[in-house]
């Protein structure tokens, strides 16, 4: 096990990005939050869109200056890519030219970097801001003083100043307020493809899906099925997220908490953990990367069907139905979404 080093405001200085203009490039989840965070701590701020990109407007609204990802590229020190992924090589090939010497290219995630489908000149530091957090948690925290975690990396200090300015890019959005952990593009993009394969995303539908199938095929309820295998679900999720196992198993009924500790590792054995590995080292090695990346260039047939199938599952059909029973706590979050702070 080894453990990664945490930086906290102290530890940024701000000089290294003052002085200096950051092109933004997209005006979605993390570029809004990128863009404003820094504006409001006294940095340059081009956000470079499309033509025609329906995120201009918004941009220019919030206040900000708008060019073309080439011009906003050409007059900046600091190039922060922040459109999707699987469009980042486009963008990156219509920017290139405008990389000088000294110049920084960051990344909000190392997938494109890692896996050689963006490859910055030699002379260009290569870094990595990436807050723990969706873009409007980004944004709000700063806006009320506090911060979000984030990672940092760094992949090419080819300035030797890399580090310097990607902590104070952090500190600018507010990161280090909170705590920035320092990672590796490797490490970042292996951990997280792992984690929303295995655990979160592929994981527990896989986890769900089958827990209600083995009820319902047993001849119990859809709608208890749903309850017990999926709805239930948050409340483990939130208390974990809280206060971690300990918590959650210290909430849970003893019942629950015995009945969990001897039969959970009946279902996810060393077999699962066998598959685990394997899905690792698709990760580490690259193949997953190239499906991936042939499957888009193909126009995504075999994400599609994957995409219908899961649709169409039951569990979706009594969800919706049941999930129209809970209309009062929709309606509570908005409220509390919209009550003034
Ligand atoms: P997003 O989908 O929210 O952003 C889309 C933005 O990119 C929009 O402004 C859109 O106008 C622009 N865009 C879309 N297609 C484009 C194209 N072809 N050319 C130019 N611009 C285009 O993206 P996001 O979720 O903010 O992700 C940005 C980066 O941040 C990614 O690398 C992602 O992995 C990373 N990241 C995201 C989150 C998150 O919570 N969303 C968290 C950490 C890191
Ligand atoms: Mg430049
Ligand atoms: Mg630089
Ligand atoms: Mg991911
Ligand atoms: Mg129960």
């Amino acid at each position: 096990m080894t453990e990664n080093t945490i930086y906290h405001d102290d530890d940024a200085t701000h000089s290294y990005i003052e002085e200096k203009t950051v092109a933004v490039l997209g005006y979605g989840s993390q570029g809004h939050a990128h863009a404003q965070n820094l504006a409001e701590s006294g940095v340059d701020v081009i956000v470079g869109l499309r033509e025609g990109s329906a995120s201009r407007t918004a941009a220019r609204e919030d206040g900000l200056t708008v060019a073309t990802p080439t011009e906003a590229a050409a007059a900046a020190d600091v190039v922060s890519m922040l459109v999707p992924d699987n469009v980042q090589p486009d963008v990156y090939a219509a920017i290139e030219a405008e990389l000088d010497a000294g110049d920084t290219l960051q990344f909000a995630h190392g997938f494109n970097v890692h896996y050689d489908q963006i490859e910055p000149p030699e002379d260009v530091d290569v870094t990595m801001v990436a807050p723990k957090g969706p873009g409007h948690i980004v944004r709000r925290q700063y806006a009320d003083g506090e911060g979000t975690p984030g990672l940092l990396a760094v992949y090419r200090d080819a300035t030797g100043e890399a580090k310097q300015e990607a902590l104070a890019y952090a500190d600018a959005i507010g990161c280090t307020r909170a705590g920035v952990i320092e990672t590796t593009f490797r490490e970042e993009t292996e951990t997280d493809l792992f984690g929303e394969q295995a655990v979160l995303c592929g994981g527990v539908t896989e986890l769900v899906k089958a827990g209600y199938e083995t009820l319902t095929d047993a001849g119990y309820s859809e709608e208890m099925a749903y309850f017990e295998c999926l709805n239930e679900l948050k409340l483990i999720v939130d208390l974990l997220y809280e206060g971690g196992m300990s918590e959650m198993w210290d909430s849970v009924s003893d019942t629950a908490e015995y009945g969990g500790l001897t039969r959970g590792e009946v279902v996810v054995d060393d077999h699962t953990r066998e598959r685990m590995e394997t899905v690792l080292e698709e990760v580490q090695n690259g193949e997953f990367a190239r499906e991936w990346i042939a499957e888009n260039q193909a126009g995504r047939p075999s994400y599609g069907q994957r995409r219908r199938a899961e649709k169409a599952h039951d569990i979706e059909d009594v969800g919706e139905e049941l999930r129209a029973l809970f209309a009062w706590s929709e309606e509570e979050n908005r409220e509390k979404a919209n009550a003034p702070a």
